[in-house]
C-alpha cells in the first residue's frame, strides 16, 4: 500500500499569487511526523471538473491519505463540496449537527449586530451540504465543516481528509482530530541535519557522492540558505542506526567544520 498523503490546495487565489499557500507547508511538516509524509502537493483553481480529476489520480494511485483543502465557504466560488459529490458519485445531503450549528452560529453573529437577520441564507445553508457517507468532524474555531470520507476500493484504510481554507480552521481540525484519528502512529523516517557557513555548496559534492554510494539507505539534501555561503546538508532514512553512521562520516569526510 502506499503510505503516503497527497495535498491538495484549492483556490484560484493561491494560483493568482495573492495567497501563499502556508496550509501545505504547515500540513507537510505535520505529516513528516506520521506514517504519511507528503508525496505530493497540488495546487488546482476552485474549479469542480480540475478537483475531480487530482482526486481521481490519487484514487488511482492508491494513495492512503488525500488532503484537499479549501473552497467550502459561504460564497458560490466555493466548488469543493459540489465537487466531491460528483467525484465519488453521491449525492449532497443535508446534515442536521451542521445545520444546527450553522443556525447558531448565525443567530450569535446577528445578536452582535454583525448581519440584518437571524436566519440562514443560502450561502450559510450550502455549509451544511455533505456529500452521503462522509464523516463530519468537529471545526473548534468556524462554521465550514471538515469531512472524513473513506476511499473506495483497495488497498482499504484510505482517508479523503477535506480542510477548510482557513489557516487557523484547518490548523485546530488537523491538530485537534485528523492526525490524532487518521493519521495515528510515528513517522517511518528520521531525519538529521548539519548546518555549515562560509562555504558554496558546491563543495559537498564529492563528499554527497560518496555518502550516496557508501550508505543508499540514506537519502541526502543540500539546501542553501539566505546567506550566501549558509548550507544545511539533511538526511533522512527509515533506519536509526544507519542515519547515525551516515552522518558521522559526512563530519568526517566533509572539508568543512560544521558551524
Ligand atoms: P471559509 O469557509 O471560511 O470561506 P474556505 O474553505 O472556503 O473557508 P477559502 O475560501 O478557500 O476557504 O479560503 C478562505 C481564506 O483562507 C482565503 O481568503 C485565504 O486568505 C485563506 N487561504 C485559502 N487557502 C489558503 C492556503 N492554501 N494557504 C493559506 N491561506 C489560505
Ligand atoms: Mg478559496
Amino acid at each position: 500500500m502506499n503510505q503516503t498523503s497527497w495535498i491538495v490546495a484549492v483556490g484560484d487565489e493561491v494560483l493568482s499569487g495573492h495567497t501563499l499557500d502556508t496550509n501545505s507547508n504547515w500540513l507537510a511538516a505535520q505529516l513528516r511526523e506520521t506514517p504519511y509524509p507528503a508525496a505530493r502537493i497540488v495546487v488546482v483553481p476552485d474549479s469542480h471538473d480540475e478537483i475531480g480529476a487530482v482526486l481521481g489520480e490519487g484514487q488511482r494511485q492508491g494513495i492512503a491519505r488525500i488532503f484537499c483543502c479549501g473552497g467550502l465557504g459561504p460564497t458560490p466560488d466555493d466548488r469543493t463540496v459540489a465537487a466531491l459529490g460528483s467525484f465519488l458519485s453521491v449525492p449532497l445531503i443535508e446534515d442536521p449537527g451542521t445545520l444546527a450549528r450553522v443556525r447558531g452560529r448565525v443567530r450569535r453573529m446577528y445578536d452582535e449586530g454583525r448581519i440584518p437577520s437571524p436566519e440562514p441564507n443560502s450561502g450559510n445553508l450550502k455549509m451544511a451540504l455533505i456529500p452521503a457517507g462522509a464523516l463530519v468532524l468537529r471545526n473548534p474555531v468556524g462554521m465550514a465543516p471538515p469531512l472524513a470520507i473513506p476511499l473506495p476500493g483497495n488497498p482499504p484504510d484510505r482517508w479523503l481528509l477535506v480542510l477548510p481554507g482557513v489557516p487557523r480552521e484547518l490548523r485546530a481540525a488537523i491538530e485537534e482530530e485528523v492526525v490524532p484519528v487518521f493519521c495515528k502512529g510515528a513517522s517511518a523516517t528520521l531525519y538529521e541535519e548539519e548546518h555549515y557557513s562560509g562555504v558554496p555548496e558546491s563543495q559537498f559534492y564529492p563528499v554527497l557522492m560518496r555518502l550516496a554510494e557508501e550508505h543508499p539507505e540514506v537519502r541526502f539534501g543540500s539546501y542553501p540558505q539566505g546567506q550566501p555561503g549558509e548550507v544545511i546538508i539533511r538526511a533522512c532514512s527509515g533506519d536509526r542506526d544507519s542515519l547515525g553512521r551516515a552522518m558521522r562520516a559526512l563530519r568526517e569526510q566533509s572539508p568543512i567544520i560544521p558551524s
